[in-house]
């Protein structure tokens, strides 16, 4: 608790009392506390690139840029590693943003079943270097508004962690169930699956279950946060449901039609 006091006088100036204020505050140091692991987390997943790229291009103007194998396969670390720092910062901003209250949404009416079309176009390399088959369940088009280039976000990160973190030959299906006036959008995977007590934390920023294995993919540990964000900017709900080794499923249930309060 923090305490702040005041005293009270009357017109003559005569004391009458004092006023006591207790402020909860563990709230307010909560938040203090995310805060500062956030800032932690993102100067430790700057510095891991950083060093790396600082690393080998020392190696190479030391002399590696004479061997042009060496040359080659330091400049193809250092590209990977400054396009892991631009994809981070570019999360970070559009979470940055999303966090704001009065983030501006462009809404418009999509099909539902073009725009599924057109991630599974996104994802189609890194499935078929897995041997991933993705198989898209939905049939009736479904027609609803959304500010159409985050949510096509949404589906995008949702089904590249279902490729990511399903092992090759595995399988990865996306429906829907569809309502009056809403719908859900399911994406299955056939995967390695999330241990229960990890479930409630992964849509925090930069949890990860399995740090190496994440990083390994080209993660950034912030795809779900941006994913529940752009869902609750829609005032929409997000589930999961997960077995080890068996698989995970996402739910996503939207509005057709989008309403501003
Ligand atoms: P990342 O960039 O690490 O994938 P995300 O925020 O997208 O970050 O996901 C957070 C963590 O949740 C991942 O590191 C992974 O451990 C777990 N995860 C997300 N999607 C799946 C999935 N489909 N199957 C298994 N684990 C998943």
């Amino acid at each position: 608790f923090a305490v702040f006091g005041a005293p009270i006088f009357n017109e003559r100036k005569d004391w009458k009392g004092t006023v006591l204020v207790f402020h909860d505050i563990t709230e307010i140091k909560r938040l203090e506390e995310i805060r500062k692991d956030f800032v932690a987390n993102v100067s430790h997943e700057l510095k891991t690139p950083i060093t790396s790229i600082k690393g080998f291009s020392e190696t190479l103007l030391e002399g590696a840029k004479d061997d042009p194998e060496l040359l080659d396969e330091f400049l193809t670390i250092i590209y990977k590693e400054s396009r892991r720092m631009q994809l981070l910062i570019k999360d970070l901003l559009e979470l940055s943003k999303l966090e704001r209250e009065d983030v501006e949404l462009h809404i418009e009416t999509v099909s539902l079943k073009e725009m599924v079309s057109d991630v599974l176009t996104l994802v189609d390399y890194h499935a078929a270097d897995k041997n991933i088959t993705i198989t898209s369940d939905i049939y009736e088009d479904i027609r609803f508004e959304c500010d159409a280039s985050r949510i096509k976000q949404v589906l995008l990160n949702l089904v590249t962690n279902a490729i990511s973190y399903t092992p090759g030959g595995g399988k990865v299906i996306i429906g829907t169930k569809d309502e009056i006036d809403e719908f859900t959008l399911i994406i299955k995977d056939t995967g390695i699956g999330i241990p229960e007590e990890d479930l409630p934390r992964i849509f925090e920023r930069f949890y990860r279950v399995d740090k190496a294995r994440s990083r390994n993919s080209g993660g950034t540990g912030l795809g779900l946060a941006i994913v529940k964000h752009i869902v609750e900017a829609h005032h929409g709900k997000i589930d999961v449901r997960s077995e080890i080794n068996k698989g995970t499923t996402f739910y996503i249930t939207l509005k057709k039609k989008f309403t501003k309060y």
